[in-house]
């Protein structure tokens, strides 16, 4: 029987395989079929802890039956109160005092980033009605970028196929070159040319370039892009949707530079993984500057559902296990695992180019048809698939971002599945 389900990301027409998946239990997947598959990339990077974490499932439950969804608009509940909290007490922080103050809810990291742009532009909105600076509304992007599939997040995200369609509604940016090794400097170099000009922010994605293809660069050039902001006063926006709840090795991504945003988009690993949130983090000048007796500079933005509180509790259920636990020692050991294997891996002749940060890993597969747009990430998809394994290859360049569950038995697997694809691809 065909399905009226329309996939994301996903051709119709090829008639891949879609696996229906019935229940889910740490890093493992269980289909209809009866078969398991190893979620080898925490279900699009999101279940930090495993999949049905108890704790936070438990939270989600107990809150469904107490208050399930509040009207957020000059109302407030608990768990939205603690998260916040537990949020500013957690993110980066100058000279050890808690910097980004105020936390704005949303429910996907593309909102949340949406969040952030609005913020900057009404922060330079808001200070030109009082005579306090120019407007502003350009912002700045690192090539390679994605920040996700709303109108304003594909603006400022890489352009190409993905986007396409769409080029009529995109706004116009300032792109700054990817640093690459090599070319660091006129990365840094254009990035003071083009902050010269007073736009009103630049947005990246801390020391790795996600669905750009898993491109890393050093701390220190995230470090030095900030300083360069801060000296021109542009906004500095850091996307740790992907980066956050330990990915690289650290809660957030921007703390291996000494980095604290302006303003900070997080979203995925939140609640674990378990249910939608997100969350924009800011400075109290950005707030202030939308605090008045004045309604025409309230912030607009809202969703039915901003701050759900079963979303909520699921967040407060996740800070818990952050407060209370070892993540990070877990992070290491896992980050560790990845690395013995993966240098082997490398060794193959199929593979080029291994590289990883904290539990973030990618290889290259030296294939004749590699593009983005070759049917090579599909073809792998189904082999691996075969073999037990969830992954999604972008083009050639295959990557893991396992849950932190994941055990050493499941890592041999994964990469047992990676040598056979070797074997059969290179
Ligand atoms: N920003 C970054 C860096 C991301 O990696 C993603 C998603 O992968 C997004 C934003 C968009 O997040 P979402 O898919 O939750 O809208």
């Amino acid at each position: 029987m065909s399905s009226p389900v329309w996939h994301p990301f996903t051709q119709h027409g090829l008639n891949e395989p879609i696996p229906y998946v019935v229940r889910a239990e740490g890093a493992m997947l269980h289909l209809a079929d009866g078969s398991t598959l190893i979620d080898g990339i925490s279900s699009w990077w999101v279940t930090t802890h495993g999949h049905c974490e108890p704790r936070i499932a438990a939270a989600i439950a107990r809150q469904a039956g107490q208050l399930d969804q509040l009207i957020f608009a000059a109302y407030t509940h608990e768990p939205a109160e603690a998260v916040a909290r537990g949020l500013i007490d957690l993110a980066p922080r100058f000279d050890g005092q808690p910097t980004l103050a105020h936390v704005f809810y949303s429910d996907s990291g593309s909102t949340a980033v949406e969040v952030a742009l609005k913020m900057a532009l009404g922060y330079w909105h808001n200070l030109s009605l009082d005579g306090l600076a120019q407007a502003r509304s350009r912002i700045l992007v690192l090539e390679h970028s994605y920040h996700g599939d709303t109108i304003g997040a594909m603006s400022i995200g890489e352009r190409g196929v993905y986007n396409a369609a769409w080029t009529p509604l995109l706004f116009d940016v300032g792109t700054i070159p990817f640093p690459a090794p090599g070319a660091e400097q006129s990365c840094l170099d254009a990035l003071e040319a083009a902050c010269a000009q007073k736009p009103a922010a630049f947005i990246v994605e801390p020391l790795i370039l996600g669905a750009g293809g898993m491109l890393l660069y050093p701390a220190h050039i995230l470090r030095e892009m900030a300083a360069i902001c801060r000296k021109h006063g542009v906004l500095f926006i850091a996307d740790e949707v992907m980066t956050a709840w330990g990915r690289t090795g650290t809660l957030f991504a921007c703390e291996q530079a000494g980095v604290v945003p302006d303003i900070m988009a997080v979203a995925k690993g939140i609640t674990g993984g378990a249910i939608p949130l997100a969350a924009t983090l800011a400075t109290a000048p950005i707030f202030d500057a939308h605090v008045s007796t004045d309604r025409a500079r309230l912030f607009y933005h809202s969703s039915s559902y901003t701050a759900n509180a079963i979303a909520c509790a699921a967040a407060a259920a996740n800070l818990a296990i952050w407060r209370g636990e070892d993540v990070l020692g877990r992070i290491a050991t896992l980050a560790d695992g990845i690395a013995t294997r993966l240098s082997k891996l490398a060794a193959h002749p199929a593979f080029a180019n291994p590289r990883q940060l904290g539990t973030v890993a990618a290889i290259d597969l030296l294939a004749a048809d590699a593009g983005y747009l070759s049917d090579l990430a599909p073809r792998l998809r189904a082999f691996l698939l075969e073999r037990g394994l969830l992954l999604r290859p972008l083009g050639n360049t295959i990557y893991l971002m396992p849950p932190y569950c994941l055990d050493a038995d499941q890592l041999d697997s994964v990469f047992a599945a990676l040598h056979a694809a070797g074997d059969m691809f290179g």
